[in-house]
């Protein structure tokens, strides 16, 4: 015992082996040094041997100074809020890179003076939505909200349908947010119903704006009745529209799901909407409409509190101006294609697992079009096999259905299926 512990070596010998000069370099040395006395006394107590204390350390070390791990959405939850909805886009992961040091964000090289901030995103967005007279980008759309209602109606009344009041996820109420604002919400209509004739009668001289907000994680169906954006114009008040899934246009797939450039063409004053749903973006909250609303809201101080970082803002920009990002390949993907990457997953596992292709339902997730079906193809596994690849660095996260666990490839881009392969390989090669 004694003399395993003078060949217990010491800290400086082990941070110097080339294997954790490498990850100081990665992790720092505060987290390398930890795990280094944690190993001498592993070894001092005779759990490990002296001389593995390196190799002990370096499999101890996380791969990186983040503890996020990358995760493969294998769910078919396109937008899958616990799981950092949408994925960048190749080009917005670059912008990253280069808005990570000191950058022009607020600077104009030309004339070496202060630029505005944030201007090249901000240009990509009015390119993007040119029905739209200003815009404005702050942190997500629950800052929009809250920017909107105090800037426009604290102290006052903000006229919303009863049947719009809304929770989005994780106890996020759309009622006590605006109210945390200091405006009064006056409700109208009912639940399953309201009319144009209620907004009309709500309407004094204590309103600020007129809120219509989608209903992005539900559906109402049977007797039930809205009015829409354009039959709520001209009531001589701000008409403010939260379409929350940042769609700027149409989509052919999402028909029925409210864009920017329809809501603003209906007659919406101001439209708000999410960067990081269904414009697969950075989480971020875009505030387009009328010039005169927009620099009302540009100027309130709250504006400061709320705005974007020139991480957000590169990437935005990226979304915007550069190749679609990858919600946009989900929407559109052929099932057919689907199936063909299932079925070759399948057939690569079959011969080691029981490992089968089925059609799947994938929706497009708390982001928005409720009730939609977007026909999609999955591999099946058996259920053991969940915990392991959720565990795996990537992490693979599936749904387990009927006792299977079923990996949707709809929020899955192609190029991902191979590491799919391999994480699957690697769970089977461990467990037999
Ligand atoms: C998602 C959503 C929000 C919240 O958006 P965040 O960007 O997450 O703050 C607000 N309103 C609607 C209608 C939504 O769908």
């Amino acid at each position: 015992m004694v003399d395993a512990r003078r060949r217990i070596p010491r800290t400086d010998a082990v941070l110097a082996d080339p294997r954790l000069v490498a990850a100081t370099a990665r992790l720092g040395r505060g987290t390398v040094k930890a795990a280094v006395v944690s190993a001498q006394q592993r070894a001092r107590a005779g759990e490990i041997d002296p001389q593995a204390v390196v190799e002990t350390v370096a499999a101890a070390l996380p791969p990186r100074a983040t503890s996020l791990r990358p995760v493969i959405n294998a769910t078919g939850v396109l937008l899958h809020t616990n799981l950092g909805r949408a994925p960048l886009s190749e080009a917005a992961r670059q912008a990253l890179l280069v808005a990570a040091g000191c950058t022009d964000v607020e600077f104009d090289l030309e004339t070496g003076q202060r630029g505005r901030r944030g201007r090249g995103a901000l240009a990509a967005l009015r390119a993007a939505v040119p029905l739209a007279q200003d815009v404005l980008v702050v942190n997500n759309c629950a800052a929009a909200l809250v920017l909107a209602a105090t800037a426009l109606a604290q102290g006052r009344e903000v006229v919303v349908s009863r049947g719009e009041l809304i929770e989005i996820g994780d106890g996020f109420r759309l009622p006590e947010l605006l109210a945390s604002t200091g405006a009064r919400l006056r409700e109208v209509g009912t639940t399953n119903r309201t009319t144009s004739a209620d907004y009309a009668a709500a309407i004094g001289p204590d309103t600020g704006f007129v809120l219509k907000v989608h209903p992005s994680n539900f559906r109402i169906t049977g007797f039930a009745a809205g009015v829409p954006t354009a039959a709520l114009t001209g009531l001589g008040v701000p008409l403010v529209v939260d379409t929350g899934s940042g769609l700027l246009a149409p989509h052919t797939v999402l028909p029925d799901e409210p864009d920017v450039a329809r809501t603003l063409a209906a007659g919406a004053d101001l439209v708000v909407c999410s960067g990081d749903k269904l414009l697969g973006g950075p989480q971020a909250g875009l505030l387009l409409g009328r010039g005169d609303l927009v620099g009302r809201l540009r100027r309130h101080p709250l504006a400061r509190a709320l705005r974007v970082d020139k991480l957000t803002l590169a990437a935005l920009e990226a979304t915007l101006g550069g190749p679609p990002p990858p919600v946009a390949g989900f929407l559109a993907a052929d099932v057919d294609e689907l199936r063909a990457r299932a079925s070759a997953l399948a057939a690569a596992l079959a011969p080691e697992i029981d490992a089968t292709t089925i059609d799947s339902p994938a929706v497009v997730g708390g982001g928005g079009a409720p009730g939609v079906v977007l026909p999609s193809a999955a591999v099946r596994l058996p259920e053991e096999y969940a915990e392991p690849l959720r565990r795996g660095d990537p992490a693979v996260v599936g749904r387990v259905v009927d006792g299977a666990l079923v990996l949707d490839l709809r929020a899955v881009a192609p190029e991902e299926d191979a590491v799919v392969l391999a994480a699957v390989r690697e769970v089977i090669d461990r467990c037999t």
